[in-house]
């Protein structure tokens, strides 16, 4: 599938799921598992908009991450770029590179101990 149409299939997915979790919320049902799927869609969509160049123009900006990432689960560490919280909800999970709290964190710490002086 073309990387721009699958970006679309994901944020239809996404969208599906919002209303999914206000539903189950609406409801009292618990929304752990639609929570769980849209952060790990989020974290994908993301991925797959950063291989494709989309919202280049705000790389090299102070802010590590994208922000609006939900927060789940318990505080599991710090992370080894940012130092903010991990969350095991959030967690990426590589006992020899260290605990990252988002996929954008773990990559610019590899590409610090590439290259320290950057
Ligand atoms: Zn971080």
């Amino acid at each position: 599938m073309d990387k721009h149409k699958e970006c679309r299939v994901l944020r239809a997915k996404l969208r599906d799921l919002y209303e999914d979790s206000i539903d189950a919320a609406k409801f009292g049902v618990p929304t752990d598992e639609i929570d769980a799927k849209i952060t790990f869609l989020q974290e994908r969509l993301s991925q797959l908009e950063q291989s494709i160049g989309k919202n280049k123009e705000y790389e090299g900006l102070e802010v590590p991450e994208p922000s609006g990432f939900k927060i789940l689960g318990e505080v599991i560490g710090i992370c080894g770029y940012c130092e903010k919280e991990v969350y095991s909800g959030r967690k990426y999970p590589d006992p020899k590179e260290g605990l990252f709290c988002s996929y954008y964190c773990r990559k610019r710490n590899r590409k610090k101990q590439k290259d320290p002086s950057e």
